[in-house]
Parts: C-alpha cells; structure tokens; sequence
C-alpha cells in the first residue's frame, strides 16, 4: 500500500528537536511503523502545480496524509486523478483543505484528530485576546527599539475585566476558550452558533447564545472565531458586517483565513473600525511576504498580533496527533472501527454537523 504525507519542512529546528513530529524530517513518527509493515511511505513538502510530489504521487496512494499547517488542496481536478486513493488522514484538526463535497461523490473517507490540538488552540486565543487588548506588542518593541514612553503605549491599553467577549462557533475549541475567560470576569460572554450548547455547558460559563450574526457581532468588545470554514462560512466576516461590529472592537481568528476577507479586515483595521487584529491563519499558506495581514496597524501603529499558522502545533499538540494519526491508520489497516469522533466524511456521507447545515 502506498502511504503519501505532505508535510511542512522542519529544516534545521526538526533535525535537532525529534518532537516536532509534524515534519518530513521526523515523518509522525511513522516511516519505520508503516515501512516494517512492507508499506511504502512517500513524505514531502512540495505541494503545488503539476510537478509536485503531492500531485505526481497522488495518482496510485491509496492513503493521504495532510496538515492544515502546510495543506495540500485536495481539489476536485484531483480526487478525479487520485484512482487509488480511499482514506484522507488530516493530521490535526480542520480539514478544509479538502474538497469535502467531492470526497463525498468520490466516496473518500476524511479523518481527523478531533481535539488532539483544541486546547492548544484555546491557550493561543486568550493570549492573542490578552495582547490587543493591553496593546502588549507595541509596549514590547518600544523596549527593543530602546525607547521607554509610557502614555505611547498606555494609550491604548484596557482591561479584559468588564468586556463582552463572543465566540463565532462554540465547539471543542471555543467551549474551551470561554471556560478559559470565566475567572477574568468578563462583562458578560455570548456565542453565535447554529448548534446551541447543552444546558448545563452553557450554565456553567455562564454564556448567552447570540442567534442573529449582526446582532451578535454588534454587543461584542473582542470576537474570537473558532467556527470550521466552510460554504457558510467563507467571507463571514467581509466589509458589510465590520460595519456591524462596536466601533473599536477586537478580533482574533484562530479558525481559518479565508473566514475573514483580508482587505475588509485590513481596512478596518487601518480606519480603527477595529483596534486590532490577532491570529495565526492566513488565506493562503504559507502566507506570500507582501500579505497585507503581515504589516497593517490601526491608526496608533498598533493592533496586529499575527502569527505563523502554530498555535495548534505546540510540541504537546504535535505528540497528541501524530499518535491519533496512527490510531487512525491502525485502525484502516486492520480494518477496525474507526473513533465516531474522528470521521468528517464516511463513505458518501458527512459525518459531522460541524461543516455546515445540511
Ligand atoms: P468543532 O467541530 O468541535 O466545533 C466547531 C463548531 O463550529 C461547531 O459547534 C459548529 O456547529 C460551529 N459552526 C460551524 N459552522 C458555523 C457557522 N456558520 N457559524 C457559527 N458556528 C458554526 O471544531 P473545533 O475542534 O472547535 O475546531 C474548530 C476549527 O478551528 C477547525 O475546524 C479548524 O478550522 C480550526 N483549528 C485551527 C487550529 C490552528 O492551529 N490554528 C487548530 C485546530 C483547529
């Protein structure tokens, strides 16, 4: 059986650090697992056009592994050409990259690791909320640049205490994000989602559900997006609804660019429609140097907390998916069951609700 894993290149960092699991140096930790297995395991970093590996192998694997940190899209051109292909294995979480409705007609299973990164991601939105709203980032390189101006930086610093904070999507990440926010004492927490939390969740950190996206976006001092991308929800956040959002009002997407329109968002930014912009997903990845999310600030220079896509690929987060990697083949290979949880798309049907209503 052919195995073919597009993963990101760990170059230096991976040869010397063997926990970054999620490279094609250290290859999850499986070239010996599936190889004593008399299995052939194709691993590379090269992605795009018609020469690259993904696409020059992607015609006789039967098995694809991909990461949202360095995805190879799986189109629809290409599940036609991928013959032998019958399982995609997402190492992590967000399978996006995949044309899901074409996995569906081609009768290709999707998997992921669900939750093997979750709470690495939630650790990540409360700090980037934590650094718009103090304003961390220019107060730090004022101290690099030499300078020492207090009033420069407290400007426009806040407390999180007293805030209304939203989470568009309130899944395994976003549940987890408001139970982090619970002791800052938060004015009040609400969240938009068309699956309503069960009772007792949403009893116990104390959350409102919001039902009408406008209305939710407009009683919110900082939103967080945790919701997947899908048709409903590419674009959600675009010129029109910023025009909704509290004048000065903090965003942090954690999710996935393409969620937010980039220029819509950069413009509010530079306007101070937005006081700030935080997050470590980009519409195309890796993200081109002249992205306009690299260097854009809001009027007081500050307001950009942007980051490569890391923050669900800590070294604990890269242990918990290259293992449920594994499990997942295991179970492929010797024909088990695979966990409930894990399977976005079965054999010609969604499993989850998560990518959209239907
Ligand atoms: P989950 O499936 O547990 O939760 C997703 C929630 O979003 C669900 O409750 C679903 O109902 C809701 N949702 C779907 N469409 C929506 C819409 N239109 N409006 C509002 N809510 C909607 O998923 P999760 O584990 O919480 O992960 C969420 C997403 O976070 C992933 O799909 C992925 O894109 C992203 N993620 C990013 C990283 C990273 O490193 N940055 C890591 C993991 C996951």
């Amino acid at each position: 059986m052919k195995v073919l894993a597009i993963l990101y290149e760990g170059g230096k960092a991976a040869q010397e650090e063997p926990r970054l699991l999620g490279t094609i140096e250290n290859k999850l930790g499986l070239k010996d697992w599936l190889e004593s297995r008399g299995h052939e395991f194709i691993v590379s970093s090269s992605k795009e056009g018609p020469e690259s590996d993904f696409q020059k192998h992607l015609v006789d694997a039967e098995v694809l592994i991909t990461t949202p940190f360095h995805p190879g899209y799986l189109t629809r051109d290409l599940f036609e050409k991928a013959k032998n292909l019958k399982i995609c294995i997402t190492a992590g979480v967000g399978s996006d990259h995949i044309d899901l409705n074409a996995a569906v007609d081609h009768r290709i299973q999707v998997l992921e690791v669900s939750g093997s990164n979750v709470v690495s991601v939630a650790e990540h939105v409360i700090m980037s909320i934590l650094l718009l709203v103090r304003n961390f980032i220019p107060a730090h390189e004022m101290i690099e640049r030499g300078d020492w101006q207090v009033s420069d930086v407290a400007r426009n610093a806040f407390d999180l205490e007293g805030k209304v904070v939203g989470t568009i999507g309130a899944g395994r990440i976003g549940y987890r994000v408001l139970q982090r926010l619970v002791p800052f004492d938060c004015k009040e927490l609400i969240y938009y989602d068309y699956a309503p939390l069960p009772a007792a969740a949403a009893e116990s950190v104390k959350a409102r559900r919001v039902e009408d996206l406008k209305d939710f976006v407009s009683q919110c001092d900082v939103i967080t997006i945790n919701c997947p991308l899908h048709e409903g929800t590419r674009g959600l956040i675009n010129t029109e609804l910023l025009k909704h959002f509290k004048k000065g009002a903090w965003l942090v997407n954690t999710a996935r660019g393409a969620i937010c329109d980039a220029d819509a968002v950069a413009a509010a930014l530079k306007t101070g429609q937005l006081s700030g912009y935080a997050g470590d997903v980009w519409n195309v990845q890796p993200a081109p140097k002249e992205h306009v999310w690299r260097t854009v600030k809001n009027p007081l220079g500050g307001g950009n907390g942007m980051v490569p896509h890391y923050s669900g690929t800590t070294l604990d987060a890269q242990a918990r998916y290259a293992n449920g990697t594994k499990s997942i083949l295991d179970n492929y290979l010797n024909d088990k069951p695979q966990e409930v949880q894990n399977v976005i798309i079965g054999l010609g049907k969604y499993e989850t609700r998560a990518y959209g209503q239907r």
